[in-house]
């Protein structure tokens, strides 16, 4: 693929999850039927982005994984009010005390460890990064959902949202067909409860279901299996359009910052910067350093070969 079209994708996913992220924010936690007209886009980002660049940073600082590295980096660009959920301030707290990187979050939640969305809203820069590399896209984006989310059905979220992000980075607009799309995804899950999400995402696009059906069947939910396929769901039966899919995403309502920062991550890589609406971009919180993330993401990508 050449540089410029790789250079275009990279920047629409991590540029989509940052629109995603900010079209979610203002109606999280609503029911689906109050959000009925697009909400308003003010550009202001959650945790989501935050973390997302904090991913990016540390790949492209360290120039691979480093799970510590990639803890500290989180705990550098903690901001409270960025709206982050319960997890990752917990484990933060215990690293300080010293705790180990590897095994504090395996503290929370009774020993388990959280299944939310956390990891999964943040792989994006791991799909990326290993587009083409399908089992080092495994282990990395296993490691990083681990510094904060151990749960097996939060990291397997995680690597399949990177998975999909890398997918759609492979993908050519002209030559897409997303029940081919949805299987490739379902074959590289290793958990049952996604292979079946993703076997119903494929019969809800083949009935062309109506919202109720999707949020009944899919979840928009902050449980990684209850918001990964949803968004994978998003993008696949909005593939014509960037802007349809991301608005979609979000008027499904509850976890809409996150269902939008991964649809948009998605949806993003697949059709490029060019195809983000330029005021959206142009509002966006940090935008230009979230695309110059991208483009160093895409030279530590070149380098490697
Ligand atoms: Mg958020």
């Amino acid at each position: 693929m050449d540089r410029s079209l790789l250079r275009s994708k990279f920047r629409g996913s991590m540029l989509g999850t940052g629109v995603g992220d900010a079209l979610g924010r203002p109606v999280e936690g609503c029911a689906p039927r109050l959000v009925e007209e697009p909400p308003e886009f003010d550009g202001r980002y959650t945790d989501d982005t935050e973390m997302t660049i904090g991913v990016a940073e540390s790949l492209v600082e360290v120039g691979g994984f480093d799970g510590e590295h990639m803890i500290k980096t989180f705990m550098r660009n903690y901001d409270p009010k960025r709206g982050y959920g319960p997890g990752p301030p917990a484990v933060f707290r215990l690293i300080e005390l010293g705790e180990r990187w590897d095994t504090a979050s395996m503290i929370l939640f009774g020993g388990r460890g959280s299944f939310g969305n956390g990891a999964a809203m943040r792989a994006a820069p791991v799909g990326l990064l290993y587009f083409d590399e399908p089992e080092e896209l495994r282990r990395v984006a296993e490691r990083s959902s681990l510094l904060t989310h151990a749960h097996p059905l939060g990291v397997e979220g995680a690597v399949i949202q990177a998975y999909a992000v890398a997918l759609a980075v492979k993908t050519n607009p002209s030559s897409f067909d997303p029940r081919d799309f949805l299987e490739e995804l379902e074959s590289f899950s290793r958990e049952e409860v996604y292979r079946e999400a993703l076997r119903d995402a494929a019969r809800l696009l083949n009935e062309k279901a109506d919202k109720k059906k999707v949020i009944s069947r899919l979840g928009n939910g902050v449980e990684a299996f209850r918001s990964v396929p949803t968004a994978v769901y998003c993008f696949a039966a909005n593939a014509e359009s960037f802007e349809k899919a991301v608005l979609y995403a979000v008027s499904l309502g509850g976890d809409a910052d996150t269902i939008g920062a991964m649809a948009g991550a998605i949806s993003g890589a697949y059709h490029g910067e060019d195809k983000i609406p330029v005021e959206w971009v142009k509002r966006l919180e940090k935008a230009e350093y979230i695309a110059l993330l991208a483009d160093k993401l895409l030279e530590l990508k070149l380098k490697e070969k």
